[in-house]
């Protein structure tokens, strides 16, 4: 006899935790890192305070295997009501970010896998400590999760008055590990994650040494905002879930206008006459037939406005720079943040820099750093569009010759990411996305070759001035000489010497760009 039950979720990813990053000792510790990191950021960042976050890996031996690792992260978010907490940690699927807005994590499940892993594989219950802004009180937590039932156990609870005036989270976790193989990897997502983040100061505490990631400005992004949903992104579900949660009297036109983005009484009137459905039709009414034309008409109709990007939250080109030159540290740094544009109702903004010369490495060809939603993307990159779109770009056209110190940095920021398959590490190549790319990129390019064409034109100009300097006292001698007065040799050679300058200035050329020249190398590319 066969015998029938269901699945809890947390069966689920305790049974399948590949699926969520956490294969192995390796790729578990990297994967707990980034959850609890990007935790702390959206705890921050979203929601108007400059990230300061410490993060320490204490692996408890130091041979070179497979070990017990502690994990602890500080941050000084918004916190968690103490309430939510067991929950938020112990239950997979409980979050706060099931709303249309960015933010790193979506899924409600990132920091229970951590957890859920260190219970398998060392036994241990999650430390968490945290206190939220207005909270008299600050509160430790010791939970495991009831893999059964989906459900928190808290094993310790203490609730002490706050002493200080402090706000935030502290979570500590002990999982199966290795450090000295995932040590790279972590390194570079915490590296790139200060890159993208250049507003937040991170700490990052090793057996080996600890780094600190000082913020380089005190600008975050604006923070995004919850929005609505775009009619062309709808489907007959979500159509269904807001009719029960509306007033049943609404209207038809009075329901779009009234949830969806972007959409007025008079496109929604509009819209229902070329439906051919009946405005003032009550919403309760709807038959399941009629939702299925609705949503079908509303994915067709070209008229409705662009989505609005309020829910995006994009770094911006100062930032961007700013970020880019902190970590990679180039001769030149150009960065674009191109206007908000959308695919099958989701709405996306495209960023790019270009690094070019001083630090950066050199290569066969263009480094490429991407992000999605400021989370870098490290695995996949073959597959991914902004290599595809750099790869058939002719970069001779922009004075680049392969090997040279060029990196590309791609940021995509939408609610609703176009990732490539269920690993989230590349973007697909969706038409509307690879076009703006397409653009972004080759307008940094275009300014790289300006700047190259400045600086070559600065050597030529060097390379004169060089040989005229060189032969001038002798000209100026012998000119002299000829006009048979010995005065005019100074006079002779200041007109030199003004001649150079006028070419100097006939190229566009000011005289400190000339010495910040003459100190760089020979130009590259
Ligand atoms: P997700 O990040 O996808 O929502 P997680 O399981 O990683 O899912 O986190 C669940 C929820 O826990 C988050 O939505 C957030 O509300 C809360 N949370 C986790 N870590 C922190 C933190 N450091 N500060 C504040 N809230 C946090
Ligand atoms: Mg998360």
């Amino acid at each position: 006899m066969e015998s029938y039950k269901g699945l809890s979720p947390s069966q689920f990813f305790y049974r399948n935790r590949e699926i969520a990053g956490f294969s192995n000792p390796v790729r578990s510790l990297y994967q707990a890192v980034r959850e609890l990191l990007e935790n702390s950021l959206d705890a921050t960042e979203t929601h108007g305070i400059l990230p300061n976050i410490t993060l320490e890996i204490r692996p408890h031996t130091n041979n070179n295997q497979s070990d017990k690792v502690t994990i602890r992260i500080e941050d000084n978010g918004i916190g968690i009501p103490i309430a939510e907490v067991p929950n938020v940690f112990a239950r997979v699927f409980y979050g706060s970010k099931y709303v249309l807005r960015q933010a790193r994590g979506v899924f409600g499940l990132g920091v229970k896998m951590a957890v859920l892993y260190a219970q398998i594989t060392t036994a241990t219950p999650i430390y968490v400590k945290s206190s939220t802004i207005d909270s008299e009180t600050e509160y430790e937590y010791k939970l495991f999760i009831d893999i059964e039932r989906n459900l928190p156990i808290i094993l310790q609870l203490n609730v002490f008055k706050k002493k200080k005036k402090w706000h935030g989270t502290i979570v500590e976790l002990t999982i199966q590990g290795n450090w000295s193989q995932a040590r790279r990897r972590i390194k570079e997502y915490i590296r790139r994650t200060a890159l993208i983040a250049p507003y937040a100061t991170i700490r990052l505490i090793t057996p080996e040494n600890s780094v600190e990631y000082k913020r380089v400005s005190r600008k975050l992004p604006e923070p995004p905002q919850i929005g609505k949903y775009h009619p062309r992104g709808v489907d007959i579900e979500l159509l269904k879930m807001l009719i029960r949660a509306a007033d049943k009297k609404l209207t038809l036109v009075d329901f779009l206008s009234k949830y969806f983005d972007g959409v007025g009484k008079k496109t929604a009137l509009n819209f229902c006459k070329w439906a051919e459905f009946n405005p003032n039709h009550k919403i309760k009414r709807l038959t399941l037939s009629d939702l299925e034309k609705l949503a079908n008409k509303m994915h067709q109709y070209d008229k409705w406005r662009r989505p609005k990007p309020l829910t995006l939250s994009p770094l911006g080109d100062t930032l961007l720079r700013e970020g880019v030159r902190r970590i990679l540290e180039p001769e030149f740094v150009t960065a674009i943040s191109r206007p908000p544009s959308s695919y099958s109702g989701n709405p996306f903004i495209i960023e790019t820099a270009l690094a070019w010369g001083g630090k950066v490495p050199v290569s066969d060809s263009p480094l490429l750093l991407r992000f999605a939603n400021r989370i870098p993307l490290l695995y996949d990159e073959s597959v991914d569009v902004s290599r595809k779109i750099i790869d058939s770009i002719d970069w001779s056209i922009y004075k680049v010759k392969f090997p040279a110190p060029l990196a590309i940095i791609t940021h995509i920021c939408s609610t609703k990411i176009p990732f490539k398959g269920v690993g989230k590490e590349a973007i697909a190549e969706v038409p509307e996305v690879e076009k703006e790319l397409n653009i972004a990129i080759r307008e940094t390019a275009r300014r790289l070759r300006r700047h190259i064409s400045r600086i070559e034109k600065i050597y030529e100009i060097k390379r004169k001035e060089v040989t005229i300097t060189k032969y001038m006292d002798e000209v100026a001698r012998a000119l002299s000489y000829i006009v048979n007065d010995d005065d005019s040799e100074e006079i002779i050679k200041k007109k030199l010497m003004k001649l150079l300058k006028k070419e100097i200035g006939k190229k566009g050329i000011v005289t400190g760009e000339m010495k910040n020249v003459a100190k760089a190398k020979t130009p590259r590319g």
